[in-house]
């Protein structure tokens, strides 16, 4: 490619839930297209930064942070771009789900989805825009959404899920518009299902499920969200922002 116009090279990428699943395996693809990486996580994630950074030659770390903690998500913000120099682009992207019916889900449980899923987007994107901002820096934001935000999956209940995440792509909308002035774009990608850890252990009869509904009749990889991400954090997108990029073998589209 003459213009490498998905290239991320130098850039520095903060990756929320990068300890597993799709912020793992995302992390990876972004350190390949040229990025530095760092990594929140509730768990420790120094494994998958070294590996990252041994395997394409880039500048990894990793911080322990709850991204549903608004205080933590800014220290952090300091000492990852303390850390790694600067910070130019934010894959966030941590999540949680919970199977319950509506009316055995306890408000606990319901706040806690919504914590995690709507408000910890909310507090890393924020502070993320108010240290490029602080700093006189343009930069590049994608959301996790889900296909959730757009239709009702079954047989299992999870209206909180939905709800937080029919919340994350019209937060970033919102966003999107309201910093556009400021050169900072924000995105988000809805995942259909993707075979994960989050996924993975639930219950056989749902899965077999879920395939049947796919057109694909097969669950995604996360390795097949990448592209979409790269596209959405690099200069091939310079035009696009307060999109939602559906991402599903064509569930939402039946
Ligand atoms: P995983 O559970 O495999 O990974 C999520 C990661 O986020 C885990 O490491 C998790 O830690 C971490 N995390 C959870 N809560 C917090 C928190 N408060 N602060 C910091 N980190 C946290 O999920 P997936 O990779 O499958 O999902 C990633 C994102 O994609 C989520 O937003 C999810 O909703 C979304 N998504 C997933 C789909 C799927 O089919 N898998 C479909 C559509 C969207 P811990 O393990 O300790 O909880």
């Amino acid at each position: 490619m003459k213009r490498d116009i998905f290239s991320l090279k130098g850039k520095v990428a903060l990756v929320t839930g990068g300890n597993q699943g799709i912020g793992k395996v995302v992390a990876g693809y972004l350190a390949d297209a040229g990025a530095h990486i760092v990594i929140f996580d509730l768990n420790d994630a120094s494994a998958v930064a070294e590996a990252i950074a041994k395997e394409y030659g880039v500048q990894a770390a990793a911080l322990v942070v709850d991204v549903t903690d608004p205080q933590a998500v800014e220290e952090a913000i300091q000492k990852a771009a303390g850390i790694m120099g600067t910070l130019d682009l934010l894959f966030n992207n941590a999540g949680i789900c919970l199977h319950k019916p509506a009316l055995e889900v306890s408000p606990q449980e319901w706040l806690k989805v919504i914590d995690v899923n709507l408000n910890g987007i909310y507090y890393v994107a924020t502070a993320f825009a108010r240290y490029l901002v602080a700093h006189g820096k343009t930069g590049n934001v994608v959301n996790t959404a889900s296909m959730s935000g757009t239709i009702v999956n079954i047989p299992q209940g999870q209206a909180s899920y939905n709800a937080s995440k029919a919340a994350v792509a019209h937060l970033s909308k919102s966003l999107a518009v309201e910093w556009a002035p400021l050169g900072i774009r924000v995105n988000s990608i809805s995942p259909g299902y993707i075979r994960t850890e989050m996924t993975g252990t639930v219950r056989k009869d749902w899965q077999d499920y879920w395939v049947s509904t796919i057109p694909f009749r097969r669950m995604g990889t996360p390795e097949e969200l990448a592209g979409a991400v790269i596209y959405l954090l690099s200069d091939a997108s310079t035009y696009t922002s307060g999109h939602d990029m559906i991402i599903d073998g064509c569930f939402t589209v039946v």
